[in-house]
């Protein structure tokens, strides 16, 4: 199963107790999945969670009964005709032209959350967090982006839109903001999870950082090391290792050998500090004429 089934899945089993909020998350689901004109209600999806979600949805609120019929290839229809209809459209609030979402509809913070939650049923999805992070919903009313802000702004959402095959989609990729929607949602499960993998991921790209800062010193060392090693055997080659003070010879047989070791890690062979050793380095570079 996908992660966005596995959200749809955990939050469907959200209690329904409350009639404002059971009326917001009806809100949600038609505004972002539903067909809703005034002799009909219909929607189509490929969860039967949500499809069943949807019909007790409106049977806590309206006491109506309503089949789930499917097609072979698996999509799921729930459909609503007749005079209930009416009624229903004008308990949502959304008999307008074009649609508007109800301040009165959304007023409550428990509602918020509600609305929130149906608009991921009816048009939600997420993309895997270990594939990237990408939360969105899709709606064909355009006419009701400015609705929405309060709803976004309670939960800290900003998201982004896109126009994409005619319809609206909000999207969000910052990981905090997916987490506050998993959170208002209810998808609490699903949450840890992908909190699990922001961390998991987080600790990866520090180690990684370092990885990178370590290999780009170490790199840095070993041309140093060359360098000095090539001075040394300039020296030697020209003039015999006796053309040297004794104080340079003693690192410099150190560094002959190694090309690995650290000034401190000479130094303490040597037994002079590390900025002696450096001193020497240099005097040796000066003696090849390789200080430039
Ligand atoms: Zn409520």
């Amino acid at each position: 199963m996908s992660f966005a089934s596995e959200i749809r899945e955990e939050i469907c089993k959200a209690d329904i107790n409350e009639v404002c909020c059971a009326r917001a998350e009806l809100v949600g689901m038609v505004c972002f999945g539903a067909s809703a004109k005034s002799n009909e209600i219909k929607i189509r999806t490929e969860n039967v969670t949500v499809a069943e979600r949807f019909c007790k949805l409106i049977n806590f609120l309206y006491k109506i009964d309503l089949k789930i019929s499917s097609t072979e290839s698996g999509i799921y229809f729930v459909q609503m005709l007749g005079d209930d209809v009416i009624r229903i459209i004008r308990d949502m609030r959304l008999g307008g032209v074009p649609v508007h979402i109800d301040k009165e509809i959304i007023r409550n913070e428990c509602c918020k959350s509600a609305i929130l939650r149906g608009m991921f049923l009816g048009g939600g999805s997420m993309i895997d967090p270990l594939k990237g992070y990408h939360l969105e919903f899709v709606t064909s009313r355009f006419s009701v982006e400015k609705d929405l802000k309060p709803v976004f702004e309670f939960f800290d959402l900003y998201p982004k839109t896109i126009i994409r095959n005619g319809t609206n989609v909000y999207y969000i990729k910052e990981s905090q903001q997916i987490e506050n929607i998993l959170a208002a949602i209810g998808a609490h499960n699903k949450m840890m999870d992908f909190l699990n993998v922001t961390i998991e991921r987080d600790i990866r790209n520090k180690a990684n950082r370092r990885a990178n800062f370590e290999y780009a010193n170490v790199i840095k060392v070993s041309e140093t090391a060359l360098k000095q090693q090539l001075a040394i055997k300039k020296i030697v080659l020209e003039h015999g290792w006796q053309s040297m003070a004794p104080e340079l010879a003693d690192v410099a047989k150190i560094r002959i050998n190694d090309s690995t070791i650290s000034l401190a890690g000479i130094a303490e062979k040597v037994g002079v500090s590390k900025s002696c050793v450096n001193h020497r380095m240099r005097k040796i570079l000066e003696l090849a004429d390789m200080d430039r």
